[in-house]
């Protein structure tokens, strides 16, 4: 739920770049410790710029968590400012300078859509665990508690789905099927005849009963429109033209890709690998492009190459700018608390249950 929703006023459209930074950078002085600003690795430059700490999603909520800060201004899209809400103390308040910043893969999956789908699984099939991706809504958090499943994160979805296979015998994994399938066969060793995709245009999901009943994991037909792009023909090419070139792929990108690389890796993991690597090693790497330009700036050593052309940014993130950042920090300086994210406390309560599960998979 967002609060007292506000966008910039026209007029600080016209102030040229040096013009915001000068004003940011003054009223961070003024707010001082009240304020931790948070900026995801997908972030514009000029916005990172400004962020006090800049991780991914779940890390940025923790630090978060830990800080003193009264005002957390999120710098991402709206479930990752959701998660902050929810690990946060109830002193502490958390804003996005855009409340309309979605996540196209969050918005895969339509909460009514899914109990639908879910009480069609169950009256087909019995045992199944829910796990959904943190990438996902309040409302699909608090549906995974609710029915005895987990969260997870891209780095832990084995350990999430190891979890889950003690306590039921199928999992129905949510939104992104591009996690979950390279998660169950690349990392788990699931035979692929027994992932099967529920297609939510058709009816029963387009599998027969028999389908349903062998299989191990079910996956939601959601995925992120920034990573699924990424084409395995240029790693292939990649390949091809620097032999000993090193691959790595977010695991939201396509199974065929993810079948190629040497390694999948989260956002954290692509830079821990980059941290370990040997100087003058070439890489390829597979996720958003700000940060891949980013780390190509900041790992002068290396060799660092997009696997694709098309060098994709995260649309919605992109929606803050530096002019959404300054009008967010004009209105908190004034003490007016506009485009807060509240999340409900009974839905706090079950999403929040979900994390600590989450937490203990670590
Ligand atoms: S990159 Fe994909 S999953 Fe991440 S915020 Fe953007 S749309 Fe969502």
């Amino acid at each position: 739920m967002e609060k007292n929703i506000s966008s910039p006023a026209r007029d600080l459209e016209f102030l040229s770049n040096r013009e915001i930074s000068n004003q940011i950078t003054n009223l961070k002085h003024r707010l001082s410790d009240s304020l931790m600003i948070l900026g995801h690795h997908y972030q514009r430059d000029e916005v990172i710029k400004f962020s006090d700490k800049r991780g991914d999603s779940f890390g940025l909520s923790k630090i978060a968590a830990q800080s003193s800060a009264r005002y957390i201004v999120f710098c991402g899209v709206h479930f990752m400012a959701e998660t902050a809400d929810i690990v946060t103390d109830e002193d502490q308040k958390v804003f996005i300078p855009d409340v309309t910043a979605g996540c196209f893969l969050a918005d895969c999956a339509d909460i009514k859509d899914v109990k639908s789908v879910w009480a069609e699984l169950n009256r087909i099939t019995s045992d199944i665990i829910p796990i959904s991706y943190i990438n996902s809504s309040v409302e699909l958090k608090e549906f995974c508690s609710r029915n005895e499943g987990t969260i997870c994160t891209s780095s832990i979805a084995d350990k999430a789905m190891e979890w889950a296979f003690e306590r039921g015998e199928k999992i129905f994994f949510l939104p992104d099927q591009n996690l979950g399938k390279n998660t169950a066969h690349l990392k788990m060793g699931i035979p692929q005849d027994q992932i099967v995709l529920w297609d939510i245009s058709k009816k029963q999901g387009g599998l027969t009963e028999k389908e349903i009943k062998k299989a191990k994991v079910i996956l939601w037909n959601g995925f992120c429109d920034v990573h699924a792009k990424f084409s395995f023909q240029t790693a292939d090419e990649l390949r091809q033209k620097y032999p000993d070139i090193k691959l790595i792929a977010h695991p939201e990108c396509s199974f065929e890709l993810c079948s190629k690389v040497d390694q999948m890796g989260s956002t954290a993991q692509i830079i821990q690998a980059l941290d370990n690597s040997p100087a003058n090693q070439k890489w390829g790497i597979a996720t958003e492009k700000r940060l891949v330009n980013r780390l190509q700036k900041e790992y002068q050593n290396l060799d660092i190459y997009f696997i694709d052309d098309y060098q994709p940014v995260c649309k919605t993130m992109s929606q803050i700018t530096n002019v959404h950042l300054l009008h967010q920090l004009q209105e908190l300086a004034e003490e007016r608390e506009v485009n807060q994210i509240i999340v409900p406390e009974d839905k706090q309560k079950y999403a929040g249950l979900a994390i600590n599960r989450m937490l203990k998979l670590k």
